[in-house]
């Protein structure tokens, strides 16, 4: 039977079209790839019949929901068949008393925002910058960065199991939820979950991934401060997080402000203008607690020289283009509807003793490259690591701007792995670049599990 034929008898004929430009190529400077088909499967058998088809044929399978992941992680690399998951877009359990969820990979940051706060108002996810129509799932795959990971940790963290098909069509389970029907916790089983974090759908189609939920606090302040140099901002972030009292700060440096006003291009920083925002999320179970931690706060950003603080909501109203910061899930259209539509960043994790030299390195890049010094940063998990992710808007039909954009992206990639962070996400080049430098014994072991779990490299080709 013909590949396409083989596949509508799986899915329907309505769910398999030839891949269009929506899943041949992304938001970044990665190039456009190619596949024959895309399929809409709805259902875990329905995704595991495909994945044994395109085993017997040896078909390279690449799977995808938004395709948002600002690093060309979903373009297919090696034709064959692109896997859309959007359709599978079930909440499929909610556990209040253990606080966490069951998605399916087309569950989106609206829909899970709407669903808990009809359904279990007493508690909350955790919100990215990215669009409101991006996977909740992909993101916790990812392990990537929200707005309670100051306190709780990058997105892997969050998972206490998946449900996933391997390569071969095998459905297996990790955590908790691999024993008992109770998705509580990856402890305490052998920890499998982490074969599926971070490996970019090389190891297998994640079908289902339990997910932590946490207390809505009951009192929240948020502000707006100003930080005028590294130092100052890194002291804060420090602080803030160590005390453990506090739900976020993310710094953003002022070129996003600008484009949040709608700048575009020649954007310079004028004398009197901050040069870092830091959002700042104060939590409290009671007022007491609250006004306790909004005290603190103030001393925390005396003690490091920042002066300039405003309510944000008081903010957001006199100013609301700041609004979209101050609500998640948003959609960020200053970054994704910049003219010619290019957006691409390198983000990081690592340790804080380096982050104020590895921050000024990579803003100088980009400076050297003719890009804004864009930088977005948070302290993560309780202080033990940092983001920096150097972000940069550019005109996707202007060749040789294209050509600039890769060039310091490779660069980036390479200047923060000289300060001992780490590329999250990585694009190929950057995964590339990790590689390169990883410890032999991690690249063979990264050898050994991609070997057992798809040793033709027929998932996800390219990645890693
Ligand atoms: C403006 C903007 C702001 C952003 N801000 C943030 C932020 O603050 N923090 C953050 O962490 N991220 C951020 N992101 C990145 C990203 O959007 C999110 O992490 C998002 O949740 C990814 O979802 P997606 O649907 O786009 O994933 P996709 O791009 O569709 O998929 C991501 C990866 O997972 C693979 N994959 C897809 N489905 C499966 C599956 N079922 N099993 C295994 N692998 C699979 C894909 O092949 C790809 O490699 C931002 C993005 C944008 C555009």
């Amino acid at each position: 039977m013909e590949l396409k034929d083989a596949l509508a008898a799986i899915v329907g004929p309505t769910h398999v079209d030839p891949a269009g430009d929506r899943h041949l190529q992304d938001v970044t400077e990665n190039p456009p790839g190619h596949a024959e088909f895309v399929v809409r499967p709805e259902t875990t058998a329905e995704v595991r019949e495909v994945i044994v088809l395109a085993a017997e044929r040896g078909t390279p399978i690449t799977p995808v929901v938004a395709g948002y992941n600002v690093a060309g992680l979903a373009i297919p690399r090696n034709g064959g068949v692109v896997l859309d998951l959007t359709r599978m877009n079930e909440i499929v359990e909610l556990d209040r008393e253990a606080m966490y969820v069951v998605v399916e990979p087309g569950v989106t940051f609206a829909q899970l925002k709407s669903f808990l706060d009809a359904e279990a108002p007493e508690l909350v996810y955790t919100y990215p910058f990215a669009p409101p129509f991006t996977s909740v799932m992909m993101n916790a795959l990812l392990d990537g960065l929200n707005n309670l990971s100051m306190p709780h940790g990058a997105m892997g963290k969050w998972v206490n199991g998946v449900e996933a098909v391997l390569a071969d069509g095998d459905v297996v389970r990790t955590g908790s939820g691999g024993v008992v029907d109770r998705w509580f916790s990856r402890a305490p089983v052998p920890d499998f979950s982490g074969l599926f974090v971070s490996t970019q759908g090389t190891t297998g189609i994640v079908t289902r991934i339990a997910l932590q939920l946490q207390p809505r606090p009951a009192h929240r302040r948020r502000w707006l401060a100003f930080a005028e140099d590294l130092p100052s901002a890194y002291g804060v972030m420090r602080a803030l997080a160590r005390t453990g009292s506090f739900g976020d700060c993310g710094l953003m440096t002022w070129p996003a402000a600008k484009q949040v006003f709608g700048a575009t291009r020649d954007l310079r920083k004028v004398d009197d203008e901050p040069f870092a925002y830091l959002m700042i999320d104060i939590t409290g179970a009671s007022e007491a607690e609250l006004d306790s931690r909004i005290e603190l706060g103030k001393q925390i950003l005396e003690d490091n020289g920042i002066e300039q603080r405003f309510d944000a909501d008081d903010a957001a109203r006199l100013v609301p283009a700041l609004a979209k910061l101050a609500q998640l899930p948003t959609t960020l259209d200053f970054l994704l509807d910049f003219p010619g539509g290019g957006l691409t960043w390198v983000g990081s994790y690592g340790p804080g003793d380096r982050w104020v030299d590895g921050a000024q390195r990579g803003l100088d890049l980009l400076v050297e490259h003719g890009f804004p010094p864009f930088l977005v940063s948070r302290p993560m998990d309780g202080g033990h690591f940092y983001v920096l992710r150097f972000v940069a808007n550019f005109d996707k039909g202007d060749p040789a701007e294209v050509e600039r954009v890769r060039t310091v992206m490779g660069k980036l990639a390479d200047a923060v792995l000289d300060h001992d962070y780490v590329p999250y996400k990585p694009s190929a080049d950057a995964a590339r670049r990790i590689l390169d430098r990883a410890d032999p014994g991690f690249v063979r072991l990264l050898d050994r599990v991609r070997n057992a779990f798809d040793p033709d490299r027929r998932m996800n080709p390219g990645r890693w």
